[in-house]
Order: C-alpha cells, then sequence, then structure tokens
C-alpha cells in the first residue's frame, strides 16, 4: 500500500498538473474503478463534467481534488493505483479505469490500476476543525505533516489506546498516515518494541515514537520527491524508491544499522513486523 509520502508526491503532481483545469469529459473503462461511487458511472461523470478541480488535498493517506461545486473527488490508490497525466496521443494503459478530458484541450489525467483494489468517489463534503475533508475523511486524525498537528494531543491519543503500541500507531483516528512500513521504522529509532503495552510508554518516548515517525516519512519525501517534476506523474506503493535506507522494514536476517543483529521478522495481524532483538526488547 503507498504509504503517506507516496501518496503526497502523487498530490503535489495533481497540484501541479490539474488544478485549475475544467472538466470537458470522463470515461469509466471499468465499473470496479468507480464502485465506492454508488450511484453509478453516468452520476460520476455528470458530478465532474463542467467543473473545474480546485486544490489537490491530503490527509494522512487520503488524498482528494476538490471540485468547484464544493464536492471532491476521492482518490483510493488501494494496491497499484496510479494517476498519470498524458498527452491524449499516448496510447491507452493496459489497466486504464478512468479517463479525465479537460476543456484546455491539455494533457488528460488517467487512473491506471492493474488490481483493482483502487478506485475513484465524488463525495460530499463537511467541515472538521476549520478544514473541509471529504465525508469519508472526516473522523481521520490529522497527519505529522499537517501544519496544525497537535503532537501533545497525539501523545496523549496515543497513550490512552490500551492495545500494543504499533496498532496504536497504525490506527488513523490517533495519527494518520503512519502505515506498516513507517511504524516499523519509527520504532526501531525509538528502541521500542511492537507489541509494547501503550500503558508501558512514557510520554516522552511516545513523542520520540512519533517524531521518528514524522522524521522517516520526511525523508521518504525527500528521497522520492524529485519523480514529480515530469509531466508523467506516477507512484506504485512497491516502488524501490522509496525502500533504499529502510533500516527494519522488510530487512529480515539482515545486520540492525546500529548493533548489528540480525534483523528478526515476527507475524503481525497477517503482516510481518521487523524490529532489531537487541535495541528493541520486549519488556
Ligand atoms: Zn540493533
Amino acid at each position: 500500500m503507498p504509504e503517506l509520502p507516496e501518496v503526497e508526491v502523487v498530490r503535489r503532481g495533481l497540484e501541479r498538473h490539474v488544478t485549475g483545469r475544467t472538466i470537458a469529459s470522463v470515461d469509466v473503462l471499468h465499473p470496479r474503478a468507480i464502485r465506492r461511487h454508488v450511484p453509478g458511472a453516468i452520476d460520476f461523470a455528470s458530478r465532474l463534467v463542467g467543473h473545474s478541480l480546485d486544490a489537490a488535498r491530503r490527509r494522512g493517506k487520503y488524498l482528494w481534488v476538490e471540485l468547484s461545486s464544493g464536492e471532491a473527488v476521492l482518490a483510493h490508490l488501494g494496491m497499484s493505483g496510479q494517476m498519470l497525466v498524458q498527452s491524449a496521443d499516448a496510447p491507452d494503459e493496459k489497466h486504464l479505469r478512468v479517463r479525465v478530458r479537460f476543456a484546455d484541450d491539455g494533457p488528460e489525467l488517467r487512473f491506471v490500476d492493474q488490481r483493482t483494489f483502487g478506485g475513484l468517489s465524488v463525495e460530499d463534503t463537511v467541515e472538521v476543525d476549520g478544514e473541509t475533508l471529504p465525508e469519508p475523511v472526516a473522523h481521520i486524525a490529522r497527519d505529522p505533516m499537517d501544519p496544525a498537528f497537535d503532537l501533545d494531543a497525539a501523545v496523549r491519543a496515543l497513550r490512552a489506546k490500551r492495545t500494543e503500541v504499533k496498532r496504536a500507531l497504525l490506527d488513523q483516528t490517533v495519527v494518520s498516515g503512519i502505515g506498516n512500513i513507517y511504524a516499523d521504522e519509527a520504532l526501531w529509532r525509538a528502541r521500542v518494541h511492537w507489541a509494547r503495552p501503550t500503558e508501558r510508554l512514557s510520554a516522552a518516548k511516545a513523542r520520540e515514537l512519533i517524531g521518528a515517525a514524522t522524521d522517516v516519512m520526511a525523508e521518504a519525501l525527500v528521497a522520492g520527491g524529485t519523480s514529480f517534476d515530469a509531466l508523467y506523474v506516477n507512484v506504485n506503493g512497491q516502488s524501490g524508491y522509496f525502500d533504499r535506507s529502510l533500516a527494519a522494514y522488510g530487512q529480515e536476517g539482515l545486520p540492525c544499522p546500529r548493533c548489528g543483529s540480525p534483523i528478526r521478522r515476527e507475524p503481525f495481524m497477517n503482516r510481518s513486523s521487523f524490529s532489531c532483538p537487541r535495541c528493541q526488547r520486549r519488556s
């Protein structure tokens, strides 16, 4: 799954290439790509055509574009969803699902998704804490990149969850934007085992942990931030581009960059947790 830095790269690409442009036509080429838009393809297209895309927004891993109508197009990237900005005469991609053409006859916006877990939907917006959010995002906490992110409140919310610390970190109503990869990296940096109960996490350690998550995502964004200059806006959560500097995630058996012990992998919620057995003690 794409995590916050990957989604931010897509957001910047959309901001650069499609905002301010008026939609001329929409082709839905596969019904699964708009299955979250319950009224169907004709309704989906009618809510877009004639309106302009005003701003590309993100909260955590959620991405949307505001429409001049006051609604918002929510993009679910799923496992393999990509937003491409392509010239109109470029051949269709094999897994092209939705095509948006603009009144300026400039490059098209294409939603391409091989595995069709992702999709697009038009959503009503609501006002929450001074921000306009699509309804499905209303309950999602601010992410650490948000200028209004409240670190003290996030520390309190994290410690109030009576669970394992990694589950609390992944809870998008506590802090948004942290997925499995960056959770493992943050836990490694803060030297906390993923299964430590939150009640045994001091406020100082919780603050260090959220700070580490923020740093690791900011660094990934810098590493990936060069790829959105091109007209071809592309993201893939599996991309090795963001994985180069990982210390723990996916590093089973490789030496811990801090102490040299082999990184261990443990099962976690149908996935895995990677940690250093020496730096991140269970107790
Ligand atoms: Zn170590």
